[in-house]
């Protein structure tokens, strides 16, 4: 078989044509199609969209026809460039010749040219303005990290500011590259970005100051008077004595004791402490699924503080600032379902709208969590973990 044979790109029309009148028999047809041919679920939406162009309902069939005999032979791939692009012009009246002006042009450009040449066409027609551009701005940090450990950014800027900031950063690259050629371009472009960014000065509050946290079971003792704990000769030793003689004095320390927090660091608890501790104790927001890191988070009320609820360990949680929005604070009214502690294992869920079990949030770096680790620790012995 040659390539020509095995690469059968050029019937886009007739997918089209199949993915549309497929999804008019059932809503089930990207998931029932891209299962059954192996594609990717995007590649149906977008086939099914521009079936709808060329064979769907429409005020103008002879447009439509004409589109139809001049996308013959057409990938599914071009077609899609022309369609968003029709979609985008603002004056609705001159879709369907926009739409025959980029057909014809087709033949010669590869998909990667018909989409910068509609690009262009798009900005010109549609008197794109900067301030228009400027709307379009934004920037996303992920925080889920890909299998390097690595997490990414998507930059939007007007074409005019990327190229400014470009020139700002682009000549400390080069200047790094020129003194250690094994710099990549784009590890250059980043090393000149902190830099312009001054980030060893910027004084942001999310930029804590990293602390090792050890974590300490007090297996061998009991707990005593409030503040100590009693060895298996009967001695009382203060947590922080206990502390110090498993610890170098510089640490903090979180002690659990069977699955609660019983002591942190050598002063009373305070609000820093508490976040801190909490922070340790969840190391994600209590949502399931959510990737906001809890010491970026809110300290939440599982009590709901007007109700009465004290600002204290046990009454508390961490949940970014839409998952604390979102919480239902009267539990005899569910509508977006509550955060709150597993009555046994004490770790931070959430209960849906009339849920009869809590979700944990199941981030691989929620199994860092002090929680976790006393949990583990004691689940065999101590706690009977059941789904109330
Ligand atoms: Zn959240």
């Amino acid at each position: 078989m040659n390539l020509d044979d095995a690469f059968r790109f050029d019937q886009g029309l007739e997918l089209a044509e199949a993915f549309y009148r497929a999804a008019q028999e059932t809503k089930a047809a990207v998931k029932t199609l891209s299962r059954k041919y192996g594609i990717a679920p995007v590649t149906v939406s977008t086939g099914i969209a521009v079936g709808s162009a060329l064979f769907g309902p429409t005020e103008n069939k002879a447009a439509q026809a004409t589109a139809r005999s001049l996308s013959k032979g057409f990938s599914l791939d071009k077609l899609s460039v022309i369609n968003r692009a029709v979609k985008l012009l603002n004056n609705p009246t001159k879709r369907a010749d926009f739409r025959t002006e980029l057909t014809q042009s087709a033949p010669a450009l590869t998909c990667v040219e018909l989409k910068q040449k509609a690009n262009s066409l798009l900005r010109e027609r549609n008197h794109v303005t900067r301030k228009d551009s400027w709307k379009r701005r934004g920037l996303r940090l992920s925080l889920q990290s890909d299998a390097m450990g690595v997490c990414h950014a998507t930059l939007s800027l007007p074409a005019a500011d990327m190229a400014e900031l470009n020139n700002l950063i682009y000549p400390t690259a080069r200047h790094a590259i020129n003194k250690n050629p094994n710099l990549s371009q784009e590890q250059a472009m980043v090393d000149a970005l902190l830099a312009h960014l001054g980030k060893d000065q910027i004084e942001n509050p999310l930029n804590q100051p990293k602390r090792t946290c050890i974590l300490l079971s007090a297996d061998d003792l009991k707990p005593g008077r409030d503040g100590y704990l009693i060895d298996t000769n009967g001695h009382e030793h203060t947590y922080a004595e206990f502390a110090h003689m498993k610890l170098e004095e510089d640490f903090f320390h979180v002690l659990y004791f069977k699955n609660e927090i019983i002591h942190a660091g050598r002063s009373r608890f305070a609000t820093p402490i508490q976040d801190l501790l909490l922070s340790v104790d969840q190391i994600m927001c209590a949502h399931p699924d959510c990737e906001r890191p809890a010491n970026h988070c809110q300290s939440h009320h599982i009590t709901a503080y007007k109700n009465g609820g004290e600002t204290n360990l046990p009454n508390l949680l961490k949940a970014c600032a839409p998952h604390n929005a979102a919480n239902d604070d009267d539990p005899n009214r569910p509508l977006n379902g509550r955060l709150e502690r597993h009555p046994e294992t004490k770790q931070a869920g959430y209960r849906p709208p009339n849920g009869t079990k809590l979700e944990f949030n199941k981030h691989p770096s929620v199994n860092k969590s002090g929680r976790v680790w006393a949990n583990q620790k004691y689940q065999e012995s101590d706690i009977v973990a059941t789904n109330r």
